[in-house]
């Protein structure tokens, strides 16, 4: 199984994940290819550069530095002001004699976090940079988060400090979803360390601290996110991509996508395992330019919503077709054609209204 694994990425290392591509793995739990790739450790970013069809997501220089900025404001003072806040969000009184245990700047970081997080005594405690692990695809994964893992009357929360602004009480939804699936990657991480030590994971809540800047100023505000649905998605395509084996019965026996391969031979060895374009890959996957060039035409490219609604007609010619009454519906396109008829007749109205 390495061997095919390491033939599928081209012979070198498997490229590493951290809490950002963990969480992204969710993004499309249905796409093989993704799923293939990603098992493989293959190196999506440059396979997109090679294909021609570069990935454009990430942070900008100025919003990472700000974000560090802000955390640094946030953890100052031993976390002092942290603590206030997880506190009152949590509804507990703010608890005296807190601990701030920085476990980032250590050479022997993985053991000093199992110890510190494992050891008895459940006192109000902040615990800073902590090292995780995760097994994706049969290889230990550590995570090194700007993390703080808060405990609070005898239980963990997993307190993430974002950047984004959080105005009138609203943040953009995007960037609070990806949040939430990346607190979960740590929530799980975190009841696995307390697991292996044999305590009982459920200490580790599911309720996650976000603390955002308030409007437009510094202000930090806190917010509670339940990750339980996350933790189930995320639980779901970790074990699917535990069981390789399964996931390779889909792919053909000599598929390779090594970078230095030439643009055309790449493609071709990608169309033959399937995927499944949706817009949403566009902020988690490198590959996303390229399997929306591949999906053009179809109506998944326009979104799971219209997918569904459109219940089995592929192509957007069909589609047009089936709206135009030009072509007939297949067995199980009845009622979707109908739809199409009306909705085309409707806008055929509105459009005559109009010039009218
Ligand atoms: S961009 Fe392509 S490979 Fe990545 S998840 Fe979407 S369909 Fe799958």
């Amino acid at each position: 199984m390495e061997d095919r694994l390491a033939r599928i990425r081209g012979g070198g290392p498997p490229r590493r994940h951290n809490a950002r591509t963990i969480a992204a793995l969710t993004g499309n739990p249905g796409c093989t290819r993704r799923a293939v790739l990603d098992s493989a450790g293959a190196d999506k970013p440059a396979l997109a550069e090679r294909l021609g069809f570069p990935a454009r997501f990430g942070q900008s220089r100025f919003a990472i530095t700000r974000g560090n900025a802000f955390e640094a404001q946030v953890k100052a003072d031993g976390g002092k002001e942290l603590l206030r806040l997880v506190a009152e969000r949590l509804g507990v009184p703010v608890p005296e004699g807190a601990t701030w245990t920085d476990l980032g700047a250590d050479d022997d970081r993985p053991e000093r976090s199992r110890a510190a997080l494992t050891a008895s005594g459940n006192g109000p405690a902040l615990f800073d940079h902590p090292l995780l692990g995760l097994d994706v695809a049969g290889t230990r994964v550590h995570l090194e988060p700007d993390l703080v893992a808060a405990r609070l009357a005898g239980r963990f929360h997993v307190v993430e400090i974002k950047s984004f602004p959080v105005i009138d009480g609203q943040a953009d939804p995007g960037k609070v979803a990806a949040a939430a699936i990346q607190s979960a990657v740590y929530v799980l991480a975190l009841r696995e360390l307390l697991a292996a030590e044999g305590h009982d994971p459920e200490l580790v809540s599911h309720e996650v601290v976000l603390v955002c800047p308030r409007d437009f100023a510094n202000q930090p505000v806190a917010s509670l996110l339940d990750v339980r649905r996350q933790l189930l998605v995320l639980r779901r395509q970790l074990a699917r991509m535990a069981r390789v084996e399964d996931l390779l019965a889909a792919v053909p026996a000599g598929f390779t996508v090594d970078p230095a391969a030439d643009p055309a031979t790449l493609a071709a060895a990608l169309h033959e395992v399937p995927a499944r374009y949706a817009p949403d890959c566009l902020a988690a996957c490198e590959l996303a330019y390229f399997c929306r060039h591949e999906a053009r035409g179809q109506t998944g490219a326009l979104g799971r919503p219209v997918r569904e609604a459109l219940g089995g007609v592929e192509e957007v010619a069909d589609v047009l077709a089936l709206a135009e009454g030009s072509a007939a519906p297949e067995p199980g396109q009845a009622e979707a054609a109908a739809l199409l008829r009306a909705a085309a007749r409707l806008r055929a109205d509105a459009l005559a209204g109009q010039t009218a």
